[in-house]
């Protein structure tokens, strides 16, 4: 899809590249950290400053406390935690139990540790996609490990409550599964609505390992800094399959994520209220265009029923988009791992620019 955003000149509401700025304070401290020379190897599980930060962090943002020295471990974003995750956590022919749809990178990570994915449906109904318990029930198996949660999700922008959360644990704790919480959106969510860990409700911090990105609560993406909290025995073997993934990565970078970690991220209610105002300006255009979008509190990206303009496969869709439009989207199919996905949504997102999304939802419009 972006390659056909690239050919056609649409503007590409495919792919969640962000286009905000940086907070200004976050590039200067790795400029100051690059030229004090702080450009070689970090230690292998992360700069202690960084550790303590994200301790820090967390303890402030979801009372859950972890030790610095070995419950926290930086990893080049949160893409390798997961990886690093299924890798220690999973045999060849384990399971790995997810929702559907699911962030793409979730059963390439499984595959890769020689496990497979199954996907519990997430319910799609006018108040956006639910939990449903049942089918999570039904979902677990004999060989299953791991329940890989997202939680503000890609691509739905679904913000699991605390209920939806209570009822998922409930099942790890019955089936005795790890839990590997993928929570990179935690600060982008709307609508005065919290973010909630699944690490943080009783009896559930010993099993969870819980992952973050400064690529995503700091705007920089391509920074590649994450890391993963949990007790000790999970990030102990988290870390000895990390170690020969890359080792260690981004030592400027880490100074810099941990100076904004400890100094209160400034910049992250702004970069808030900026996405939210453009998932607002970006609904309701989706709406004036006739293609309804489900709610959704959290992340980059909303889903838009397509069926209105006559489509039922949002494949089809999106490949006609920009010659109608200018506009680049993609199917929510992409995203499901079992047959019998809603074929009729389409995610928008909307990490771009405000006047990049005004245009867009001026060419939908138009083209109705
Ligand atoms: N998890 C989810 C749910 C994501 O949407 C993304 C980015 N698209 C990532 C992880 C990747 O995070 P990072 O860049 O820190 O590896």
């Amino acid at each position: 899809m972006t390659r056909l955003a690239e050919r056609t000149g649409s503007i590409n509401l495919g792919q969640g590249v962000p286009e905000l700025p940086s907070p200004p304070e976050i590039l200067g401290h790795a400029v100051a950290a690059i030229k004090a020379g702080r450009n070689q190897y970090p230690p292998a599980t992360g700069l202690p400053e960084l550790r303590e930060a994200v301790a820090d962090h967390r303890l402030a943002t979801t009372g859950v406390s972890y030790r610095p020295d070995d419950e926290v471990l930086v990893t080049t974003g949160a893409t390798e935690a997961v990886a690093s995750a299924l890798l220690a956590f999973c045999d060849p022919g384990d399971t790995v139990l997810t929702f559907d749809p699911c962030y793409d990178a979730y059963p390439a990570a499984a595959r890769m540790a020689g496990a497979r994915v199954t996907a519990a449906p997430l319910a799609v109904t006018t108040d956006g996609f639910v939990l449903d318990p049942d089918a999570l029930r039904r979902a677990v198996g004999p060989r299953t490990r791991v329940l890989l949660l997202n939680s503000p999700h890609n691509p739905t922008g679904k913000v699991f409550t605390r209920e939806e959360l209570t009822q998922i644990a409930a099942v790890c704790e019955e089936h005795d599964l790890t839990v590997v919480t993928d929570e990179v959106y935690e600060h982008l969510v709307y609508d005065g609505v919290r973010h909630v860990s699944i690490a943080s409700l009783p009896g559930m911090r010993e099993r969870t390992l819980a992952i973050s990105s400064a690529g995503k609560s700091l705007n920089v993406t391509g920074w590649k800094v994450g890391w993963a909290c949990g007790p000790a025995p999970l990030v102990a073997a988290v870390a000895s399959a990390k170690q020969f993934l890359t080792y260690a990565s981004g030592t400027p970078f880490q100074v810099a994520v941990a100076a904004m970690l400890t100094s209160g991220m400034s910049g992250v209610s702004g970069l808030r209220d900026r996405l939210q105002e453009n998932r607002d300006r970006l609904c309701e255009g989706l709406g004036k265009a006739g293609l309804p979008a489900l709610p959704g509190q959290g992340g980059y990206f909303v889903q838009a029923d397509v069926r209105p303009w006559g489509y039922d496969d949002g494949t089809r869709f999106c490949r006609e988009l920009p010659g109608r439009s200018g506009v680049v989207a993609v199917p929510t199919s992409a995203f499901y791992q079992s047959a019998g996905s809603p074929d009729w949504l389409v995610r928008f997102s909307f990490c771009k620019g405000g006047d990049v999304v005004e245009e867009a939802v001026t060419r939908l419009v138009a083209a109705r």
